[in-house]
C-alpha cells in the first residue's frame, strides 16, 4: 500500500475501508542471513536499509516489547547537525541530509519540520567558541549562522535578554534543524523493511547468544532459539545487559533523561531554543505542548523514570529564559534509559566475536542520528567494513586514548 493524495481522497469517500496494516506480524524463521537486536529507531533503519541499499532482504528484527516503546519514542526529537569534531560533524550532516529525503524515501509522514535549532549564548567566551562551532559546521557542509542579540530579538521577542546573571549575548543558529514525530519516523522505517521482506518480530526478547569458537551463530530468544549469520545488536539503553550475555563489558554507563510536555498553547515558539546557561531544550509540538527536557538524572539506573531534583532544576532554566511560561501547567512527564558513552560518542563496531556487531552509547543524540546510524550499521553488517563516516565510532578507542570528546568537558557522563 502506498500512500497518496488520491489513495486518501479515495479512503475518505469510501469509508476508510482500504487502509492495511503496516506491517506483518510473522513468526521467527529458524535461520537469517542477518538477525537485529533491538526495534528501536536505529534497528528498524538498519533493516531498511540492508534491504533497501544492500539488497539483504532476510533479515529479523528483534524486539522485546513493541515498537516504539524504547526511547524511539520517548525523547524531545530535536534534529541538527551542529557538531564540531571531524569524527561527528560529517556523520550528523549525512544524517539530516537523509532527514530531508526520509518521507519521500519511506513514503511516510514522520512530520519532519526544519523550524531551526538556536543555541544561546550568555557571555562573550561562549560567544566566541560558538563562533569556532558554527566555522566547523560550515566547513564541513552543515549550515550555521552567528546572530548578535539583536538578530536573537527578532527571531524570539519571548526570551528574557536582561537577566542579571544570564544575559542573551547572541546565539548559533542552525535554519536546517527541526524536529520530526519520532514514533512515526519508527512506524515508517518498519513499513519500508516489512515492504522489503523483513520479518519484524515483536514480544521477542534475545535472552542470549549462541558463540561457538568466537563465532556468533544465532540467538536465544522468547520465542525460541533463531540462527544467523549476523547479529547486530541495537539496543540502545540496554546495552550493557545485553552485551554481557555475549561476555562483553562496555564503556557505557545507563543514566536516566527525563522530558516533559505542557497544556496546549497558540504559537509561541518558531523552533528549537537552547539554554546556554544551564541545560533545557524546548521546542513546541504541532498540537501545542511545550517539548522539553534537560540534564540526565546523574545516577545509574535501568528505570523508565525519573526524580523530582532535576525537575526543578529544568523549570528554574525555564524561568530564567522565558520567564512567561512561569504559569504554564505542565501536563506530562517521562524517562528514557540512555545508554552514555564515556566520552559522549558513539559506537558502530564489529566485537571480538565473529560474526557479532555493536551499536549503542548514543548517549543524548541518537534520534537525530537514526538515519545515518542505520545506513552506516546497515553498511557494516552487509560489507564487514566500517562506512567512511563512522570510523571513528570504534569500540577499541579508548585503549589508544583516542576519544571522541564532542563537548571537551571530560569523559564523565555527568558532565555531558
Ligand atoms: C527523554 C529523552 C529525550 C531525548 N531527546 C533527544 C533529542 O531531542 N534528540 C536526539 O537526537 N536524541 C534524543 N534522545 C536520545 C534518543 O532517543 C536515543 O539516542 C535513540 O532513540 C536510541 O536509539 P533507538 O531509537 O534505537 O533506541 P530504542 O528505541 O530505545 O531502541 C532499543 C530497543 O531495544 C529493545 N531491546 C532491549 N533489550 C532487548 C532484548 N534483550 N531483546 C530484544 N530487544 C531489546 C528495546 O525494547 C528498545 O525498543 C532522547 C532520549 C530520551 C530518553
Amino acid at each position: 500500500m502506498r500512500f497518496s493524495a488520491f489513495k486518501i481522497f479515495k479512503e475518505g469517500l469510501t469509508g476508510n475501508k482500504g487502509w492495511t496494516p503496516h506491517w506483518r506480524e510473522p513468526e521467527p524463521k529458524p535461520s537469517y542471513d542477518v538477525i537485529v537486536v533491538g526495534g528501536g529507531g536505529h534497528g528498524l533503519a538498519t533493516a531498511y536499509y540492508l534491504a533497501k541499499e544492500f539488497g539483504v532482504t532476510n533479515v529479523a528484527v528483534l524486539e522485546k516489547g513493541w515498537l516504539g516503546s524504547g526511547n524511539i519514542g520517548r525523547n524531545t526529537t530535536i534534529i541538527r547537525s551542529n557538531y564540531m569534531l571531524p569524527e561527528n560533524n560529517p556523520f550528523y550532516e549525512m544524517a539530516m541530509k537523509l532527514w530531508e529525503n526520509l518521507e519521500q524515501d519511506t513514503n511516510y509522514n514522520s512530520m519532519f519540520s526544519q523550524r531551526g535549532i538556536l543555541n544561546l549564548c550568555h557571555s562573550d567566551p561562549q560567544r566566541d567558541a560558538m563562533a569556532r562551532r558554527g566555522n566547523a559546521m560550515i566547513l564541513s557542509g552543515a549550515d550555521a549562522e552567528l546572530l548578535n542579540r539583536e538578530q536573537v530579538r527578532e527571531l524570539c521577542p519571548f526570551l528574557s535578554f536582561d537577566n542579571e546573571r544570564f544575559p542573551i549575548t547572541g546565539g548559533l543558529l542552525q535554519r536546517r534543524g527541526g524536529t520530526a514525530r519520532h514514533d512515526a519516523v519508527a512506524w515508517g522505517y518498519a513499513r519500508g523493511a516489512d515492504m522489503r521482506g523483513v520479518d519484524i518480530i515483536q514480544n521477542c526478547e534475545v535472552t542470549g547468544f549462541h558463540i561457538e569458537n568466537g563465532v556468533c551463530t544465532g540467538v536465544d530468544t522468547t520465542k525460541g532459539p533463531i540462527k544467523a549469520n549476523k547479529v547486530g545488536v541495537c539496543v540502545a539503553g540496554s546495552s550493557s545487559r545485553v552485551m554481557a550475555k555475549a561476555g562483553l563489558r562496555l564503556p557505557i554507563e545507563s543514566h536516566v533523561l527525563q522530558a516533559f510536555v505542557s497544556e496546549g498553547l497558540k504559537p509561541t515558539i518558531p523552533g528549537v531554543v537552547t539554554f546556554g546557561a544551564g541545560h533545557l531544550y524546548i521546542s513546541q509540538s504541532d498540537k501545542g505542548g511545550l517539548v522539553f527536557g534537560g540534564d540526565i538524572d546523574k545516577y545509574n539506573t535501568y528505570a523508565q523514570r525519573g526524580n523530582l531534583p532535576v525537575i526543578e532544576h529544568i523549570a528554574e532554566d525555564m524561568r530564567a529564559m522565558i520567564p512567561a511560561l512561569g504559569r504554564v501547567r505542565l501536563l506530562r512527564g517521562w524517562g528514557g534509559v540512555m545508554d552514555m558513552s564515556m566520552d559522549g560518542t558513539p559506537f558502530i563496531d564489529k566485537t571480538h566475536i565473529g560474526g557479532l556487531y555493536f551499536n549503542g552509547g548514543w548517549c543524548y543524540g541518537g534520534f537525530k542520528a537514526t538515519p545515518s546510524s542505520g545506513w552506516c550499521y546497515a553498511h557494516l553488517l552487509a560489507k564487514d567494513e566500517s562506512h567512511e563516516l563512522a570510523k571513528g565510532f570504534r569500540l577499541d578507542r579508548f585503549i589508544g586514548g583516542n576519544m571522541v570528546d564532542e563537548k571537551g568537558q571530560g569523559p564523565q557522563p555527568n558532565l555531558h
